[in-house]
């Protein structure tokens, strides 16, 4: 629960008892006993209900993700560490969609040698792979630090700004600083050539094609060295990238030439699309991913990627979510990327429902004028017809 005031925090005091509805959003300060009775019982009959559902659900972890008439959605998880790659399995992960690698230096002063970062990406690789299908790739995201991600070691290389979200932030400080960007990628390219997994390399904050295209050369660059030294590479790489701005919302025409793969981070599409900070409480009303803004730019990048044949992943926090995740699918999204959790619920609203079910719902949404009238529709579920 986000954005409810600075009223409340000036109003609690140290050892205060609060609680939470989730379910409608409300925050109750020092609640009274009935209140306490009340929260207490909803809470663990959701608990039970999860936790039943949960339970039938990896029995069936399997069972890859499809709508009931059987379209097949890829369903991947999100990871940033060896024991999420584990996890990610026994949630039924297809796939790992992101693994944010910013998060495994965030405790670092420097960033590791080529060599050390080999070690480590081989070592979630290797965690994933004792589980997936042979075909099941890696989507490893080179380095987003900056703003909402700061990194300590990289520091030295950047500067106190006024507007880090629109500043010196992911993939331009990888083009600033090539040399980091080749030990990265030649060190993912070495990890995937000796664990034998699929990889595909993704690039955060994309803004231009040429921004993709001296990122591409740089891969290009550290497979060349790789192969004259003879290190395995990985039989399978495909290099695509983040479709987070609205500059890369509106080119992915063009940059579906450049790309062999667009996942859209709804995270900070949203916050840059409605200019709106993410990590801003008194503008979480503007950053909702259901804004109609937000779902607009979504369609528009899905409809590139399917003209351009180009499979179009959806990896921000709302693909995990059970009535938003179908609609991205409506929207024309083919993969779902998330917290691995999130698999089991997602999958299950998936498969009660129908691809031209989803369309004709989504492109209902598509119509609505306000976040208000989106949240209002949406509260009627998945259709099941
Ligand atoms: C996003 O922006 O939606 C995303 C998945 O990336 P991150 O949250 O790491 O910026
Ligand atoms: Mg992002």
């Amino acid at each position: 629960i986000v954005g409810v005031g600075a009223a409340l925090l000036d109003a609690v005091r140290a050892g205060d008892a609060i609680g939470l509805d989730v379910a409608t959003g409300s925050v109750f300060l020092r609640p009274d006993d009935a209140t306490r009775e009340r929260l207490s019982t909803a809470q663990a009959a959701e608990r039970q209900a999860r936790q039943t559902v949960t339970a039938r659900l990896i029995a069936d972890r399997a069972q890859p993700g499809a709508t009931r008439d059987g379209w097949r959605v890829v369903l991947a998880a999100n990871i940033g560490s060896v024991t999420e790659a584990l996890a990610a399995h026994q949630w039924g992960a297809e796939a790992v969609g992101l693994l944010r690698t910013e998060f495994l230096f965030a405790d670092r002063q420097v960033l590791p040698s080529e060599e050390e970062q080999a070690e480590l990406y081989a070592q979630i690789f290797a965690a994933f792979a004792s589980s997936r299908r042979p075909e099941s790739p890696i989507v490893a995201r080179t380095l987003d630090a900056g703003a909402d991600k700061p990194l300590p070691a990289l520091r030295q290389l950047t500067e106190a700004e006024a507007n880090p979200a629109l500043g010196f932030r992911g993939l331009r400080i990888a083009l600033a600083h090539p040399e980091l960007l080749l030990a990265q990628v030649g060190a993912m390219l070495r990890a995937a050539g000796l664990t034998n997994t699929p990889l595909h390399i993704m690039f955060p904050m994309v803004a231009t094609v040429d921004e993709v295209r001296q990122a591409r050369a740089i891969v290009r660059q550290a497979q060349a060295q790789l192969a004259q030294r003879q290190v395995p590479l990985p039989d399978v790489l495909e290099v695509g990238i983040m479709v987070e701005t609205p500059a890369a919302a509106f080119t992915a025409d063009l940059l579906a030439h450049e790309a062999e793969f667009f996942s859209i981070g709804t995270n900070d599409l949203t916050q840059y699309v409605m200019a709106a900070d993410r990590l801003n409480a008194r503008v979480a009303g503007l950053s909702q991913p259901t804004q109609p803004a937000v779902l607009r730019a979504i369609a528009r990048i899905a409809q590139a990627g399917r003209i351009a044949g180009r499979p179009v992943a959806v990896c921000g926090e709302m693909a995990g979510d059970p009535v938003l995740g179908p609609l991205l699918v409506g929207l024309g999204v083919t993969e779902l990327s998330m917290a691995a959790p999130q698999i089991p619920v997602v999958k299950a609203a998936l498969a009660r429902s129908t691809l031209p079910a989803l369309r004709a719902w989504a492109d209902r949404v598509l119509a609505l004028p306000t976040l208000d009238d989106v949240q209002e529709f949406l509260a009627d579920g998945v259709p099941t017809a």
